[in-house]
Formats: C-alpha cells, sequence, structure tokens
C-alpha cells in the first residue's frame, strides 16, 4: 500500500486563505418588505436564494429585491371540520348517523 504524500505549503497559513478553502462562495442577496423595511441576507451561491423571507422587524413577507419580483407564495387552502368530515364519511353514512342521533334525541326527548 503506496504511502500517500502530505504536501504542506512552507508558507504560513493566512486567515483569508483558510476562509476561502472553508466557507463555499458566499452572495449578499437584499430583501424588502411592505413596511419598506430593507435587510440582507448572506447565501452561499450554489444554493438558491428564496424569492421571499420574512421580515425580522415586522414578520411580514419580504420579496427579494435583486430579480423580478416573484409571485408570493400561495397559502395553503384553508380545508374546514366539513371538508375533512367528508374524507372519512360518505353523504349516505352521514345521513345514516344524523338520521340515528335524531332518533336518540327524540327519544330522550
Ligand atoms: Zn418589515
Amino acid at each position: 500500500m503506496p504511502a500517500k504524500t502530505i504536501r504542506r505549503t512552507r508558507q504560513p497559513v493566512t486567515t483569508e486563505a483558510l476562509e476561502q478553502e472553508v466557507f463555499a462562495p458566499r452572495a449578499q442577496v437584499p430583501y424588502g418588505c411592505e413596511r419598506r423595511h430593507s435587510f440582507t441576507l448572506t447565501f452561499a451561491v450554489d444554493a438558491p436564494a428564496p424569492s421571499h423571507w420574512d421580515c425580522p422587524r415586522c414578520g411580514q413577507l419580504a420579496a427579494r429585491q435583486d430579480s423580478a419580483p416573484a409571485p408570493a407564495p400561495q397559502p395553503k387552502p384553508v380545508r374546514s371540520h366539513w371538508d375533512r368530515l367528508l374524507q372519512r364519511r360518505t353523504i349516505p353514512e352521514l345521513e345514516e348517523l344524523l338520521a340515528e342521533r335524531l332518533r336518540e334525541m327524540r327519544g330522550q326527548a
């Protein structure tokens, strides 16, 4: 098994050189919210920066300022109790349950 040769430079390693080696190249991405708060986030160049970010001052959605404004992410559709109920039961089943409950209530009254 051949021994690996470890090359060492005789030059002392500067902190700048070390930083370049340790950290991936980064990009400053400006964001701004509707209340005109602006802030900058740092992302690695190879990681795509998100189009929106929560404003650290007011919590509103802030849009990226360095590119064409992207459409705001669509909120999830709100599902009502009725929608969830319909996932578990069919209408005939619900009608049957309702009739059963009504019989019970009328019987007790
Ligand atoms: Zn804000």
